[in-house]
C-alpha cells in the first residue's frame, strides 16, 4: 500500500501556467477537485475564463516566432529533458494520477506515466527526422513541399488517461514548432499542473506551452473560439466533438477529433482460448473500463459461447475492486459521482431492455477512507439484442455485454452495427480469417490476438462517430503544420 500524502495534497490551489509562470486565474475563482476514491475535495482547480485564455493565446503568439525558428536539436533537447523529468518523478506523478482519477496506482505507474514520457521522447526525436517531399517532373520542373508550423495550437484532453493523452497532443504540436494553449479535464487537472512545473525546470521558453485549467464550456470553448488559435486537437466525447466542430468549422480551423467508442471484441472458436479470455478481462475492465479502446461488446462464436461466458464471469468475480493505492487492487474508483450514476443508469437500462446481469451491477460501498468513493462492480450482461441502447451507446465504465454469433458474416455485421468505429479486437488462429475480418470491420484500429499493443509510429483514431483525423507518428506532426508546394520550372 502506498502512503497517502495528505500534507502535499491538502486543499492547495493549482495554478494556470501562462507565459512561463504559475498564475491564479484572473478572477481568482476556483472549483473543488474531488478525489474519487474518497468522494471528497482535496484541492482547488482554477475556474478560468475567456480572459485567461486570451492571456495564454497572447503569450503563445509572442513565443511562436522564436520557438518555430529554434534549431531542431535545441527544441528536441528541451522536449527530451521534460521526458527525463517525468521519468525522475514517476512515483510522484503516478500517485497524483491515481488520487486524481481513481485508477490503481500500479496502473498509473506501469502505463500512464511511462507513456507520457514516451510521448515526449518520441516526438522530441521525431522532430529531428521530420522531412517533407519533393516531386520531379522529368526535364520540366521540380516541386518541393514545405511543412511549416501553423502557429498557436489548442489542445483539449479528457479525464480517463490524463497525462498520457495530454502529452500525446502537446508533444507533436511542440515538436512541429507550434506553440500551445492546452486544457486538461477539470476532473483530473493534477498531473498537468505538475507537468507545468517540469516544463519550467526543463527550461521550456516562456509562452511556448500554456495550460489553462477550468470548465469545458468556458475555457475549452474560449480556446476553440479564439481567432488566433488556428488548429485544434481534441480528445473527448462525441457530443463535445460536435460542438467543437460546429464552432470551428465556420472559422476554417484545422481539426483533429478523437471521440467515443463502442468497441467490438470478436472471439472465434479457433482462438487461443486462454489468451482471448485473459486479454478480454483486461480489455473490458482496465482503468475501470474507462479507456476509449476498451472492448465493451464481446461477440463469441456460439460453439464456445457457454464455456467463454462461464470462465469470463468466474474471472470477473475474482477482480479485486478497491482502494486504488493498494497493490492488490485491479479496479479502482470511477472518476466522478456523476459518471458513476451514468454507468449505474446504463445497468438499469440494460435490465429494462431484457438483459441478464451475470455478475456485478451495483455500487460498492467500501470501508475506511474509501467509504464514500465511487466504486462499481465489474458487470457482465447477456441476452441483449445488438440494436438496444445498451449495445449502441458508450457507457465508458466496467460494464460489458456478451453475445453469441453463428457465422463470420454475422460477427462482422454485429461489429459494424454501431455509429462508432474506434477500435476492434479479433481473436482467431486462422490467418486468412484474421485478414478478411480486419478488412471488413469499420474501425480505425484493429488488434488481432492482442489488445492495446501500441507502436507510436502508427496512425491512431476512429471512423464514423469516433472521430476525424488520425494522431500518432508523422500524421500528428503533419497535422500541426501548414503545407505549401513550390513548383520551379527548369
Ligand atoms: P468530454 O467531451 O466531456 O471532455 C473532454 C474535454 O473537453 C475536457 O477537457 C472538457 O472540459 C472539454 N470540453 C467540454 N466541453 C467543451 C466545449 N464546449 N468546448 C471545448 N472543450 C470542451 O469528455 P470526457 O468525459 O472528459 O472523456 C470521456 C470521453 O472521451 C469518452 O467519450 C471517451 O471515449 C473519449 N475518449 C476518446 C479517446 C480517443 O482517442 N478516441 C481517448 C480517450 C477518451
Amino acid at each position: 500500500m502506498v502512503t497517502y500524502p495528505r500534507i502535499h495534497f491538502g486543499m492547495e490551489k493549482l495554478y494556470n501556467f501562462i507565459d512561463g509562470k504559475l498564475v491564479e486565474p484572473g478572477k481568482s475563482n476556483y472549483l473543488p477537485n474531488i478525489n474519487p476514491a474518497e468522494g471528497v475535495a482535496y484541492n482547488l482547480v482554477p475556474d478560468s475564463d475567456a480572459q485567461d485564455v486570451a492571456e495564454a493565446v497572447k503569450a503563445a503568439r509572442f513565443a511562436f516566432a522564436s520557438w518555430s525558428a529554434m534549431p531542431l536539436d535545441q527544441r528536441a533537447a528541451i522536449l527530451s529533458k521534460i521526458a527525463d523529468l517525468i521519468d525522475r518523478d514517476l512515483d510522484q506523478l503516478a500517485l497524483a494520477e491515481s488520487i486524481d482519477q481513481g485508477k490503481p496506482f500500479k496502473l498509473a505507474k506501469s502505463m500512464d506515466i511511462p507513456r507520457a514520457s514516451a510521448n515526449m521522447r518520441f516526438y522530441a526525436t521525431a522532430s529531428m527526422h521530420f522531412a517533407s517531399e519533393s516531386h520531379h517532373m522529368e526535364g520540366e520542373a521540380v516541386n518541393y513541399t514545405t511543412r511549416t508550423p501553423i502557429g498557436v495550437a489548442g489542445c483539449i484532453s479528457p479525464w480517463n488517461l490524463p497525462l498520457y493523452l495530454f502529452t500525446w497532443k502537446i508533444a507533436p504540436a511542440l515538436a512541429a514548432g507550434c506553440t500551445v494553449v492546452a486544457k486538461p479535464s477539470e476532473l483530473t487537472p493534477m498531473t498537468a499542473f505538475l507537468f507545468s512545473k517540469l516544463c519550467i525546470e526543463a527550461g521550456l521558453p516562456n509562452g511556448v506551452l500554456n495550460i489553462v485549467h477550468g470548465l469545458g464550456h468556458k475555457v475549452g470553448q474560449a480556446i476553440v473560439e479564439h481567432p488566433d488559435v488556428l488548429v485544434i486537437s481534441f480528445t473527448g466525447g462525441t457530443v463535445t466533438g460536435k460542438t467543437i466542430a460546429a464552432t470551428a468549422a465556420p472559422m476554417f480551423k484545422k481539426l483533429s477529433l478523437e471521440l467515443g467508442g463502442k468497441n467490438p471484441n470478436i472471439i472465434f472458436a479457433d482462438c487461443d482460448f486462454e489468451q482471448a479470455l485473459n486479454t478480454s478481462i483486461q480489455s473490458s475492465f482496465s482503468n475501470q473500463g474507462e479507456i476509449c479502446l476498451c472492448g465493451s461488446r464481446i461477440l463469441v462464436e456460439r460453439s464456445i459461447y457457454e464455456k467463454f461466458v462461464d470462465e469470463f464471469v468466474k474471472r470477473t468475480k475474482e477482480l479485486v475492486v478497491g482502494d486504488p493505492l493498494e497493490d492488490k487492487t485491479r479496479v479502482g474508483a470511477l472518476v466522478s459521482e456523476a459518471h458513476m450514476k451514468k454507468v449505474l443508469s446504463y445497468i438499469d437500462l440494460a435490465k429494462t431492455e431484457g438483459g441478464k446481469i451475470l455478475c456485478g451491477g451495483k455500487r460498492i460501498t467500501m470501508s475506511g477512507r474509501c467509504e464514500q468513493g465511487y466504486f462499481v462492480e465489474p458487470t457482465v450482461i447477456i441476452d441483449l439484442d445488438q440494436y438496444c441502447r445498451t449495445n449502441q451507446e458508450e457507457i465508458f465504465g466496467p460494464v460489458v455485454t456478451i453475445m453469441p454469433f453463428d457465422k463470420e458474416e454475422e460477427a462482422i455485421a454485429y461489429a459494424n452495427s454501431n455509429a462508432y468505429g474506434l477500435s476492434a479486437t479479433i481473436w482467431t488462429e486462422n490467418l486468412k480469417r484474421a485478414h478478411r475480418v480486419s478488412h471488413q470491420v469499420k474501425s480505425g484500429i484493429i488488434w488481432v490476438n492482442c489488445w492495446l499493443l501500441r507502436d507510436l509510429r502508427t496512425p491512431f483514431g476512429g471512423m464514423k462517430q469516433s472521430g476525424v483525423g488520425r494522431e500518432g507518428g508523422w500524421e500528428a506532426i503533419r497535422f500541426f503544420t501548414e503545407t505549401k508546394n513550390v513548383c520551379i520550372k527548369f
